[in-house]
């Protein structure tokens, strides 16, 4: 493709799109400018940043024509933050492209003609994150805390997050001056000296229970009684204070010993009727009002009748499986991270689940091993990472054909190429429901139906 513009070249654009960061596309005789802060339907006058072999970056000077739904972004840090990258567009606005984007992925990746509902949006779509990870660091000499910027680790102090709970703007902003007062200081990435890394705040939405945990470098920590205090004042309906230490030099925010520091060491939330313990550690979905219009999604697809057998492949802590192991004969679960499937095992003991078994290991494997064993599946439930499922899986599938798969997606992308494949092996894609689980970011979840076309 020649390149039609050059760096600093201005000149005026039609946006069509945004790419999955949220960014404005552009096309200039086919070839894609990136626009950060441009809407789709918009006319702008951009200065071109870059230029690559297949596409490029510009900046917006002025916006010509500006789209009916954009609006002011309500956080005053939106433009600085890499949290997130639609306030400027209408929640209207944000539901409507998100459909449109999943729409044309079907058609275009996946050659499907099928209907996609309008998205599952949120009453309320704000205060929603259930854990908020919040980095210490240094701004010069300055210790500070917050979000870091898009694509960068520099730390924008903070007091207040417009989508995480009030519990944790409590402790950002009540926490972080008591602890420079007690002299404690902030990791810095670059010199890698001082002790606070992360203070990660956790609240179960259904019993409003909190976890506080101080991710910190050394395990010596002065001041313990002094930190629970202020902790505990702050956020009254805390029920868990702990400490993480991590003495790597990474990005990976726990390291592998965690100690308690009050209260007990786990929370407990509710899907549904089922209950959940969380630990410091423990993956959870992170919007749980959505979460529970997700799952109820995938539990009506399956249609259950209680006589089903179900596998559900990549089922980190089970929340799937247990959401459906009610109305199921019974549901094995398979993931490949073993303390996920510790704590599914854990957690359907504690519902007193006796139909169901959970396997570490890659589900790729697994399943055509149970195949193999006689264990077969009624409904094939899958809810694979943003890569969509393994080829392997996808073969094992269509060879011992369930009447049934219901594939919940983070990726549009890849579920549509997955889709495809299924559908050339025998299935139909019946409908597809996308759900907003993360309001003003460009991410949007999605469950499909698929049936075989011979039953
Ligand atoms: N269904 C779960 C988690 C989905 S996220 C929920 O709703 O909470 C996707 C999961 O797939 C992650 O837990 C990840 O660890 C797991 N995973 C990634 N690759 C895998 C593989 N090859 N086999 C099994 N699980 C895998």
């Amino acid at each position: 493709m020649t390149v039609p513009v050059k760096k600093n070249d201005r000149l005026t654009v039609h946006i069509e799109d945004l790419t999955h960061d949220g960014a404005g596309v552009a096309k200039v005789d086919g070839y894609p400018l990136f626009i950060q802060g441009g809407l789709p339907e918009e006319t702008a006058e951009v200065h071109v940043l870059k230029t690559l072999k297949n596409y490029g970056f510009a900046k917006i000077i002025d916006i010509i024509e500006s789209s009916p739904d954009r609006v002011e972004a309500p956080c005053p840090i939106f433009h600085q933050c890499g949290g997130c990258q639609l306030q400027h567009l209408s929640y209207e606005g944000q539901l409507k492209w998100k459909q449109n984007m999943v729409e044309n992925v079907m058609k275009r990746i996946g050659k499907l003609d099928v209907p996609v509902h309008p998205v599952k949006g949120m009453a309320e779509p704000w205060h929603y994150r259930n854990k908020a990870q919040i980095p210490f660091g240094l701004e010069g000499e300055v210790p500070v805390a917050g979000f870091y910027k898009t694509k960068s680790h520099a730390i924008v102090d903070t007091n207040r997050c417009l989508i995480q709970t009030a519990e944790a703007d409590a402790i950002l902003e009540g926490l972080k001056p008591k602890l420079w007062a007690l002299g404690l200081t902030p990791y810095d990435e670059k010199t890698k000296q001082g002790l606070l890394r992360h203070v990660v705040v956790r609240k179960a939405r259904t019993t409003d229970e909190v976890m506080v945990v101080l991710v910190t470098k050394k395990r010596k920590l002065a001041q313990k009684e002094a930190i629970i205090e202020t902790v505990r004042t702050l956020v009254p309906n805390v029920r868990s204070i702990m400490q993480n230490v991590n003495g790597q030099d990474t990005n990976v925010i726990f390291g592998n010993e965690t100690l308690p520091l009050w209260g007990d060491e786990v929370i407990e939330d509710y899907i549904g009727d089922v209950r959940f313990e969380i630990s410091a550690r423990s993956f959870y979905q992170v919007n749980p009002i959505q979460t529970e219009v997700l799952y109820k999604q995938a539990l009506a697809y399956a249609d259950l009748t209680g006589n089903e057998t179900v596998i559900d492949a990549y089922c980190g802590i089970g929340t799937i499986s247990l959401f459906l192991a009610k109305q199921a004969k019974s549901v094995m679960g398979v993931e490949i991270v073993p303390q996920a499937i510790e704590d599914a095992k854990r957690n359907a003991a504690l519902n007193g689940f006796t139909n169901t078994y959970f396997e570490a290991g890659p589900a790729e494997e697994v399943i055509p091993r149970w195949y193999k064993g006689g264990k077969t599946a009624d409904v094939l439930m899958v809810d694979p990472p943003r890569k969509g499922c393994d080829e392997a899986l996808l073969t094992t599938i269509l060879e011992q054909k369930p009447k049934k798969v219901v594939y919940v997606s983070c990726n549009p992308a890849t579920l549509a190429r997955d889709l495809r494949i299924l559908e050339d092996g025998g299935y139909k894609t019946k409908e597809v429901q996308p759900v907003d689980m993360f309001p003003h970011t460009a991410h949007v979840e999605v469950v499909a139906l698929m049936s075989r076309v011979d039953e």
